[in-house]
């Protein structure tokens, strides 16, 4: 099938690639035209694993197509997908601007009738007005061409965006045209062999669904970060209750790791954009606000036992700093807790000497101009004449690092660790002062 998506970030990239490795001929615009001029030469903008071939081989196979010209675009594909931002706005809804931009573009330029499928995670009742924009567009042209506007939320996982794209959990349609169901079905019956993953409903529900999984899942963090402030109040041990109720089959263990709270393009714009949707019909999510709360504190966790630690006197001092990506596996910077750890430190007037395995541009993108910020080639280089280790993103290479070697290279054997990866009592036998997140039965 042809397939135009809008939009070549972290969902359009890889939906089109993926879309692209199954046959379907998929081109991709984008109004970056530095992203789109590396896409053709092959270099990936972002980190994703397993992307860079997929997207080198469907481009090279003539299936994958990259240009800024959303002319040609809209002429290519009778599905065209919106998988453009929508960053918060001043007061945490969703900026629709990108969205709005596209939908005027594809009525600006279609001459035959368009599947309009909304990728971007966007507020209930943003159909109507993608549907608003296009038939005001059309009107202006004099046109009447028919179109659909159909909600298709978006779930890959950043660091595992190839893998869930290949093998969605579900595929959620939302639509009030029974006839747009079957393009739809062809379209992604590659990805629903196994089973039928295609799960229908009105288009309301799908623009919900997508706000209800992100707050579901942000909700289940801050509840452990909130149990593990208690536990480490109580003297007990987060990781041990954490076990203990993971057990209980209608928990699971899936989800509930306390931290340093959660960041990303996702939960802390998506939380807060459900808030703003409540408010502005008159209702008011407490458990909602409670979530953004409990993560907004927890970011801090880190810094306040620092300063306990140093006795509030960490001018001069140099922090390793392991781990900038919000999670691992990307080399996404957006909201992660490293941020607001390091520029809180830089307050404080301390220096930071940061590793992430795949961040480091982004970081250098970031805060390159600053000179209290050190980016090291290694993780073993970030430890050098150190205070202390502080650890904000849970890379598999992080977890077993030589502990002897650690000890000679950092000034003070002391690890402020985010993502607990270490056991206390091992940490504390090997001679370090290590500081998790809620293991009060270790303080
Ligand atoms: P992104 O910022 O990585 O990419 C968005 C792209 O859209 C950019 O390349 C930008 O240049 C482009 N763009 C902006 N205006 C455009 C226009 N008028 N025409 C063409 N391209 C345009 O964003 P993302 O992380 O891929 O997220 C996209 C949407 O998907 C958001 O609504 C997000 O909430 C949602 N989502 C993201 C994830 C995720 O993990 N990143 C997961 C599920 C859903």
């Amino acid at each position: 099938m042809k397939v135009t998506v809008f939009g070549i970030g972290y969902v359009g990239l890889v939906q089109a690639a993926v879309l692209a490795e199954v046959g379907h001929d998929v081109m991709c615009i984008d109004v970056d035209e530095k992203k789109v001029e590396n896409l053709k030469k092959g270099n990936i903008p972002i980190f994703e694993p397993g992307l860079t071939p997929l997207v080198q081989q469907n481009y090279a196979a003539g299936r994958l197509h990259f240009t800024t010209d959303a002319q040609a675009g809209v002429a290519h594909g009778t599905i065209q997908f919106i998988a453009v931002g929508t960053p918060p706005d001043e007061d945490g809804s969703a900026d629709l601007k990108y969205v709005t931009a596209v939908a005027r573009t594809i009525a600006e330029y279609m001459t035959d009738r368009k599947v309009v499928i909304d990728k971007s995670t966007v507020p209930v009742g943003t159909a109507d007005k993608v549907r608003e924009v296009m038939a005001e567009t059309l009107q202006k042209r004099g046109s009447a061409i028919p179109f659909d506007v159909v909600s298709n939320p978006e779930f890959l996982k950043e660091g595992a965006a190839v893998a869930d794209c290949m093998r969605p959990e579900r595929i959620v349609i939302g639509t009030d045209n029974k006839e747009v169901i079957e393009p739809l079905r062809e379209l992604y019956e590659p990805f629903n062999r196994n089973h039928d993953r295609m799960i229908l409903m009105d288009i309301r529900s799908a623009e919900l669904t997508k706000y209800a999984a992100n707050c579901m899942l942000a909700t289940k963090i801050s509840f452990m970060n909130e149990i593990s402030n208690l536990a480490e109040m109580l003297g007990a041990d987060i990781e041990k209750v954490r076990q203990g109720i993971g057990s209980d089959s209608r928990i699971g263990y899936h989800f509930i790791y306390p931290g340093c709270g959660y960041g990303g393009s996702c939960f802390p714009k998506d939380v807060q954009a459900l808030i703003r949707t409540a408010e502005h019909i008159g209702y008011q999510p407490k458990l909602l606000q409670a979530v953004e709360q409990v993560n907004a504190q927890q970011k801090y966790k880190l810094t306040e036992f620092i300063k306990q630690h140093f006795g509030h006197d960490v001018k001069g001092k140099t922090f390793a700093l392991w781990g900038l990506a919000f999670k691992p596996n990307t080399d996404d910077m957006r909201e992660a807790s490293s941020r607001v750890l390091m520029e809180t430190l830089w307050e404080l007037g301390a220096v930071v000497q940061a590793y992430d395995p795949e961040a480091m541009n982004e970081a250098q993108r970031i805060y390159g101009q600053r000179t209290d910020l050190k980016l090291m080639g290694t993780k073993e280089a970030a430890l050098q004449d150190a205070d202390a280790l502080v650890i904000c993103t849970e890379w598999q290479n992080f977890r077993a690092p030589d502990f002897d070697v650690m000890k000679k290279v950092l000034k003070q054997p002391v690890i402020f660790d985010g993502r607990n990866l270490f056991d206390p009592e091992r940490m504390q036998a090997r001679g370090f002062t290590y500081y998790g997140i809620g293991r009060g039965a270790s303080i």
